[in-house]
């Protein structure tokens, strides 16, 4: 199921401000994928998400889920949230500790007062769907974790919901189990193929989870696509930097010509494979991930994109080492495979590929 979503806002008012938690956002996720809002806290994740489901009214714009539309500012159309077909995780009070499995994945079914013994019937069916069959009289609070989640998960499907929202599920978790949890979670649900939004300020977790990540600052979507995509071809800085980080040149272009555009950067001629026309002399950024660099035994081993450098600091950090690069007037941070042996002051022959070097653009 789709939901479109377009210029959307919503603003709080305060006793002597007002905050523009929503400015005019237009988005369509995908049918029976996952897409993520990805973005720092305070920049409308959850009052997007809070807004689809109906527990908030915005100013303007239009929200349809399939062929529903469930609001509209200029029909005055506004479907309550329990007619809406959505089902809903969030971070805190995920499930009832105080109750068994079975209660809390038949509550939304018993507030709707349906027979007991169709009640019993989905509860099963629900909980073999998230392979938690045989846990009905498990107390809630003797599963771990991650069944925990798949508890929470379970409460939100057993109304056959046309779309699940969760809204950083993972975040009361520690860092061990949450990343065990979010591959569990992202299993269950491309094999569910249900439609999900999930709002993370985590980027490793939209990464991970997601078909489509769509990254949001302050009250607006900046930059949208596949995980893939988005890390290594993202157009705005600001996304560039909240999805990895990463090297920043300022440049100006020498040449553009068949895919590969040549900028004169402080670190040298940088070659980006970039599909572009750009007229030579024009300002550009060009942006390289810590990890795109190879340390080269020869310079001629690759005929663009070689790059002398001194070695200035390094840190060994276990998978790999970060180190500061001094190429030209450039100081870089690159990631090194702990099998690469460089020790500071060393002199050092980098070389990146041009697909890995990326031009930003003004969106
Ligand atoms: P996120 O989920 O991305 O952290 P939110 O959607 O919760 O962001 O909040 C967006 C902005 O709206 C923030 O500045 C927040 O303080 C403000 N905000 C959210 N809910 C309310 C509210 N009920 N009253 C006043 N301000 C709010
Ligand atoms: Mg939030």
């Amino acid at each position: 199921m789709e939901i479109n979503i377009s210029g959307l806002s919503k603003a709080f008012h305060l006793k002597d401000s007002q905050v523009q938690a929503l400015n005019n956002v237009s988005l369509t996720t995908p049918a029976n994928q996952i897409l993520t809002l990805l973005g720092p806290s305070g920049c409308g994740k959850t009052t997007l998400l809070r807004c689809i489901a109906g527990l908030e009214v915005p100013d303007s714009g239009e929200i349809r889920i399939g062929d529903t539309t469930v609001f509209s500012s200029t029909n005055n159309a506004f479907v309550p949230p329990n007619k809406r077909g959505i089902g809903m995780v969030f971070q805190s009070y995920a499930i009832w500790p105080h109750m068994t499995v079975f209660d809390n994945v038949a509550y939304p079914l018993q507030v709707q007062k349906r027979p007991k013994k169709e009640i019993r019937e989905r509860v099963r069916k629900t909980l073999s769907l998230v392979q938690l069959e045989g846990f009905e009289h498990r107390p809630a609070t003797k599963l771990s974790g991650g069944q925990q989640q798949r508890v929470a998960l379970a409460r939100a499907l057993i109304a056959e919901p046309k779309v699940v929202l969760f809204d950083e599920p993972l975040s009361n978790l520690d860092a061990k189990l949450r990343e065990q949890t979010r591959r569990e979670l992202r299993n269950f649900l491309s094999e569910l193929g249900i439609s999900a939004v999930y709002v993370t300020h985590d980027r490793i977790e939209a990464l991970t989870i997601s078909d489509v990540v769509a990254v949001m600052k302050d009250g607006q979507i900046i930059e949208m696509g596949k995980p893939k995509e988005l890390y290594f071809g993202a157009k705005d800085k600001f996304v560039v930097d909240f999805i990895g980080g990463a090297n920043f040149l300022e440049g100006e272009v020498v040449e553009s010509a068949e895919g590969l555009v040549h900028v004169r950067s402080p670190m040298g001629t940088i070659t980006c494979a970039e599909d572009t026309q750009l007229e030579a002399g024009t300002s550009v950024t060009v942006y390289i991930r810590p990890e795109a660099f190879e340390v080269l035994g020869d310079a001629s081993e690759r005929s663009c994109n070689v790059f002398r450098g001194t070695v200035e600091r390094v840190l060994f950090a276990g998978e790999s080492y970060e180190s500061d690069i001094r190429v030209g007037d450039a100081l870089l941070s690159v990631r090194l495979l702990p099998s690469v042996n460089v020790a500071e002051g060393e002199e050092i022959i980098l070389h990146a590929a041009p697909s890995r070097c990326r031009i930003l653009v003004d969106l």
